[in-house]
């Protein structure tokens, strides 16, 4: 089996067999655009089809399999959003892992960089649980959602800037939905920094006219009505970065410290 068909069973599938399906990035912004809530819009993420190359590759890596999860069923579908459904702190990565989210279908999950990323989420009080395995294994977010701008596993985690295009409706309506909540963004390393400039504009928040660098640390003010929005910069909890130690555990509690502080 390439993927899991919707609405048979699995923890935390969002959508059914009946859940509409884009073909092209024109179903991606239709379905998106009309997506009343967060659990229709992460239904229709979570059976999305537009990308040629991104389906034929998670469907693949899906089928084929790492010999350590041989046995396992790989979910081989796109990651939607997932978290707190009115979160405070919003955390923005890249794209799910071959062999972690579009394994367990739960973004950073059943991964290294998960690893790392709900450890601290979990030090900082914004995770239940210290690790993040496999959907229905009763992690939770608390006050928090992760999201990937990109949400099918890429070739060499490499998606291609028309693929991240066509993603990009996805996010833009996940960031309405829940920016009357959301006080803190951390963005996961670079892309994301970048990626979330144009969606927090389409979703109505006032942003500088330049957009400052990205860096650990980094932080950029922005508006939401009345409301201050803090964007932090993060190194992205990669195996690249966390064996080489460009990030480490305390760089990325105080992140997510200083998320919190900022989000109460
Ligand atoms: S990357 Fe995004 S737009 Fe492309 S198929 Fe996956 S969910 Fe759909």
């Amino acid at each position: 089996m390439s993927s899991v068909p919707p609405g048979t069973g699995w923890p935390g599938d969002p959508a059914t067999a009946d859940t509409p399906v884009a073909l092209d990035p024109a179903d991606v912004r239709r379905l998106a655009a009309t997506s009343g809530t967060l659990a229709e819009l992460t239904a229709r993420q979570s059976v999305c089809r537009a990308c040629p190359r991104l389906v034929a590759w998670r469907e693949e890596v899906a089928r084929v399999k790492r010999r350590a999860f041989a046995d396992e069923t790989y979910w081989g579908r796109p990651v939607p959003g997932w978290g707190d459904e009115r979160p405070r702190i919003l955390v923005v990565g890249l794209a799910p892992a071959a062999h972690g989210g579009n394994r367990t279908g739960r973004i950073f999950t059943g991964d290294r960089s998960g690893d790392w990323l709900f450890a601290s989420l979990h030090r900082t009080g914004l995770a239940a649980r210290e690790t993040s395995t496999y959907a229905g294994d009763g992690q939770a977010l608390i006050g928090a959602r992760v999201v990937a701008p990109v949400r099918c596993a890429p070739p060499a985690n490499k998606p291609e800037p028309s693929e991240k295009a066509t993603c990009l409706p996805w996010l833009e309506r996940e960031i309405e939905l829940v920016a009357p909540h959301v006080r803190v963004v951390v963005a996961l390393g670079g892309y994301a920094w970048q990626a979330m400039w144009p969606a927090l504009r389409s979703a109505g928040y006032e942003l500088p006219r330049s957009r400052p660098p990205f860096g650990h640390g980094a932080e950029a003010e922005i508006r939401y009505g009345d409301a201050p929005v803090t964007l932090i910069g993060c190194y992205h909890p990669s195996q690249q970065n966390t064996f080489t130690g460009r990030v480490t555990a305390q760089m990325l509690d105080d992140v997510f410290q200083r998320a919190r502080s900022l989000a109460v």
